[in-house]
């Protein structure tokens, strides 16, 4: 089975950096062409250099996904030069965290307008291209914080719970136009985002054991995931989160299994 994007076009947003930078470069070794989106100028003018060096097609455009107009000009930019939209990875996000009593809005409101909010935004501009297509891919980064959230991260796990939710809703409003809508679960990966890689020995044990496979995920992984659910062979997968986080929690105590027998 080869999987192969190449005439379809592709919007990632926060593509600079971490998941969404190895999501569009994917995309793009597979045929596609990649309009990478992000809040930082820099990144996008990286992203246009390594383009340039592969001859892979591309744009680039300075979106924030908190703001309507931007996103709308950007959609329609792309719309108005390609042509077509096909596949939508909403993968902007950010994580910023606190116990409830300490809670600061402009926190709570950043996580809920970034990473909830954000993917709204950016549905409702691409979706009448979607629907006047009769076709088009949604993917939706969402977290396994979402099922099981952490201590101190109520503003993240409950913006990535609404994310589910809303991917489930789009699922049913976009069914009839031959849309589908799913959402990821990527864990853990190291990034920019936690520095899970970085802390204390002692911590990242007790995070490794979390995960039945006791490895550290890669951006590739979750990339890999994207470019199937993005393809033709997914054609029948719609509403669901697809958990790619190395079997995180699939049993009680993963790390049992790690352990040499005594
Ligand atoms: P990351 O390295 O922090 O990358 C996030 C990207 O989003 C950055 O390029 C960032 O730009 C961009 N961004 C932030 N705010 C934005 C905005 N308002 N508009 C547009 N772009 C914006 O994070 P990551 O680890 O790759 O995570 C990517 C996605 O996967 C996120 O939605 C995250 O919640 C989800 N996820 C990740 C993990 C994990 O283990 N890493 C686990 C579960 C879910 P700047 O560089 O300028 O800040």
């Amino acid at each position: 089975m080869l999987i192969d994007l190449t005439g379809k076009v592709a919007i990632v947003t926060g593509a600079g950096r971490g998941i969404g930078r190895e999501i569009a470069r994917r995309f793009a070794r597979e045929g596609a062409t990649v309009v990478a989106l992000d809040i930082r100028k820099a990144w996008l003018e990286d992203i246009a250099a390594e383009w340039d060096r592969n001859g892979w097609p591309g744009q680039q455009h300075l979106c924030d996904v908190t703001e309507r107009d931007m996103i709308e000009t950007a959609v329609r930019t792309v719309d108005e030069q390609l042509g077509r939209i096909d596949i939508l990875v909403n993968n902007a996000g950010i994580a910023s965290g606190a116990r409830v009593e300490d809670m600061d809005d402009a926190v709570w409101g950043m996580n809920l307008d970034i990473n909830l909010s954000g993917v709204m935004r950016m549905c409702r501009a691409v979706i009448p291209v979607m629907k006047r297509q009769g076709a088009g891919r949604i993917l939706n980064a969402a977290s396994f914080a979402a099922i099981i959230p952490s201590i101190g991260g109520a503003a993240y796990s409950a913006s990535k719970a609404g994310v589910e939710s809303l991917t489930r809703v789009l699922a049913g409003e976009l069914g009839p136009h031959n849309i589908t809508v799913n959402a990821y679960a990527p864990g853990m990966i190291p990034t920019e985002m936690n520095h899970f890689a970085e802390r204390p020995g002692p911590e990242q044990e007790r995070l490794l054991d979390t995960l039945t496979l006791r490895r550290w995920g890669t951006p590739d992984d979750v990339a890999s995931l994207l470019v199937f659910l993005a393809s033709d062979f997914a054609g029948y997968i719609t509403g669901t989160m697809v958990d790619v986080s190395g079997g995180k929690f699939a049993t009680q105590m993963p790390w049992v299994a790690h352990r040499p027998p005594t």
